[in-house]
């Protein structure tokens, strides 16, 4: 499903509107706008958007990509968060099986070539469920990397024709810390070890004090981002 013309206009202008708010409005006008075709997506490194959804309303969906190659701390997450919280979890998996992948492209694609192997185990199987909506949400923020320091709180995400929500992109790491003292919120325990952003264990390594959040994802290799967000 594409979203109707002129929801491009709409997440322009409230890219604007919405610029110094709070995350919980951000949510909020997000789920009056898009309500029931409005998804989270989560990386489970924590759960902060998650406790705010659900603080506003209970069974929005909550997209959680298993790519096959996740930390078992990750994976320990995602049973701790469905068990918690009432929002709709849902767990999208690749086309291919690990074994499959190896078989069709080789062992170890990651390390060969990440971007294909991105594209298989993420962007594919997410653009896949995204079709069902005309709006979504991530948990990026402008202080994780250099290539994040534009992201726009709302935006229109021309590769999917989709309204794309930002909620936290104005908030600092202090700022996340303090909401998930203040409401108790479940974070994976990898990121009291080093990991401040986990993806997949063969792509994510710990980071140094005062590095990047995101200094650990394909450490050592020019790529930055998976390709979710465009
Ligand atoms: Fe593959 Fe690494 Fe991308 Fe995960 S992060 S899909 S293992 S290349």
């Amino acid at each position: 499903m594409s979203a109707p013309p002129g929801y491009a206009d709409v997440a322009h202008r409230a890219a604007i509107d919405l610029e110094g708010a709070e995350p919980q409005e951000i949510l909020a006008w997000a789920l009056d706008a898009f309500h029931p075709r409005f998804a989270l997506t989560t990386s489970l490194g924590d759960a902060v958007l998650i406790d705010m959804v659900s603080t506003l309303r209970a069974a929005i969906p909550v997209l959680f990509l298993d790519t096959g190659y996740h930390f078992a701390e990750t994976m320990g997450m995602r049973a701790a968060v469905a068990a918690r919280y009432p929002s709709r979890l849902l767990t999208i998996t690749p086309r291919l099986t690990r074994d499959e992948q190896d078989v069709l492209y080789g062992p170890r694609l990651h390390d060969r070539d990440p971007d294909l192997c991105c594209r298989l185990r993420k962007v594919v199987p997410l653009d896949e469920t995204l079709s069902q909506y005309v709006a979504w949400a991530s948990g990026i923020r402008r202080d994780e990397s250099e290539a994040r320091r534009a992201v726009k709180v709302v935006d229109w995400d021309a590769q999917r024709d989709m309204v794309k929500v930002n909620p936290l992109a104005a908030w600092s790491q202090e700022d996340v810390d303090r909401y998930i003292a203040e409401r108790g919120v479940l974070v994976n325990p990898l990121v009291d070890a080093g990991y401040p952003s986990i993806g997949c264990a063969p792509c994510t390594q710990a980071v140094a004090v005062g590095e990047d959040a995101r200094a650990g994802r394909w450490a050592g290799r020019p790529k930055v981002e998976c390709g979710l967000h465009a």
